[in-house]
């Protein structure tokens, strides 16, 4: 497969070209400043897969009728530590962030948050509500469900798909300090990156996919049913084996399963992305006063972590959190690099709605 090229672009750039084509398909500005702000942070970490090329499927959802401008979340809900939200498939960031938001308030007040928001549309990436929570102060840990769409990720041992790819992320914060952020999905591979691999025209490494017949592939089109029309779709692996396909089964069930929001094996699959989101937010205040002891025993052992010898010495031991900053100065730096297929996509969802994405 040929690699196609790739241009960089001014973060600032992406920030104002997102919130013109948000605008200008019916959002608010403060919604189309947040979902903005979200996307292009996730592009400077390097997730590439959770950033703006994602606003041709926001679009496609839209377009569809499947996303609407008029959708609004609402609090079902609020009740001593407990926080219900319901996202009613708004947009997905603006919805989280708006929940979380609450969650940190009830945290900050009486030591712990637990919120449920259900059936947003596609909250992004998860990390970045930890990020939020840090921010404030607050341990987080969030699980996730993907549903609105096929299941793409294969139960331990199976041949056919039976999850989405699920994420869970933690974040601690630490006093005077960068927070610890551990983010994934609970495939091998996100979804989105895949399909940065398809956009590009490259193959992933062997151990990530498997074809529509159960068979081991290098190939990410057999994850999207529109790269193989007519064939089976194929699965995602868990990570971690069993390990991580059990995840993925308690993130399915603590988001949404047990509040009967959209579920992976249910409601209708739609050109759209609903996320429910289970979160449990702490004030590390309440078990340790001292903020200093914290911060010297989460230092300390870090520095025990991260000096353990490398395999390779040109891949230092990283710490959760480590390699999204490092790609952030980089990229503030640098630029943040679309491939052109992704920029194209960009350039056709936003001119549908009379914005020049080339002029910004
Ligand atoms: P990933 O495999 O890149 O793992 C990222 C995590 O691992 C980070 O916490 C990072 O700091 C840590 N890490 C990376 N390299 C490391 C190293 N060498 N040493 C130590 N730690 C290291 O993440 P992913 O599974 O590709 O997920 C990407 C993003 O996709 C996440 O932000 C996730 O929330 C998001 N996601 C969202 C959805 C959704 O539906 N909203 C679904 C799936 C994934």
């Amino acid at each position: 497969m040929a690699m196609t090229s790739y241009r960089l672009h001014r973060p600032d750039a992406l920030r104002t070209l997102t919130r013109a084509m948000i605008t200008a398909a019916g959002w608010n500005e403060a919604e189309a400043k947040e979902t903005a702000e979200h996307l292009v942070l996730a592009n400077l970490s390097g997730h590439d897969s959770h950033g703006v090329g994602m606003l041709p499927l926001y679009f496609n959802a839209l377009a569809d009728g499947n996303l609407t401008p008029h959708a609004k979340p609402a609090i079902r809900s609020e009740a001593g530590p407990f926080l219900i939200v319901d996202g009613n498939v708004a947009l997905g960031q603006p919805t989280a962030r708006l929940a979380v938001d609450r969650a940190v308030a009830i945290a900050q007040t009486g030591g712990v948050a637990v919120l449920n928001l259900l059936d947003a549309h596609h909250i992004g990436r998860i990390g970045h509500y930890s990020e939020v929570a840090a921010a404030a102060g607050l341990i987080s840990v969030f699980w996730v469900n993907v549903a609105g769409r096929p299941p793409i990720v294969a139960p331990f041992a199976a041949k056919q798909a039976r999850f989405g790819t699920n994420p869970i992320s933690t974040g601690i914060p630490v006093p005077g300090g960068a927070p610890l952020i551990l983010d994934f999905a609970t495939s091998r591979m996100a979804h989105g990156k895949a399909r940065v691999a398809l956009n590009k025209g490259v193959t992933v490494p062997e151990g990530y996919i498997i074809d529509g017949e159960g068979r081991p592939t290098v190939e990410p089109k057999h994850v999207f049913p529109q790269a193989i029309p007519g064939l089976p779709l194929g699965a995602l692996l868990p990570f971690g084996d069993h390990k991580g396909a059990g995840l993925s089964l308690i993130a399915e069930l603590l988001s949404a399963g047990l509040m009967g929001a959209a579920r992976i094996d249910e409601k209708p699959h739609r050109s759209w992305i609903i996320n429910s989101l289970f979160g449990v937010l702490i004030d590390p205040a309440r078990l340790e006063p001292d903020a200093e002891l914290r911060r010297q025993r989460i230092e300390s052992y870090l520095a025990f972590v991260r000096a353990a010898a490398p395999q390779d010495p040109s891949q230092p031991v990283l710490a959760p959190g480590d390699k999204e900053r490092a790609t952030r100065t980089e990229r503030e730096r640098d630029g943040i690099p679309l491939d052109d297929e992704t920029w194209s996509q960009i350039v056709a969802a936003a001119r549908a709605h009379g914005v020049d994405a080339e002029s910004f």
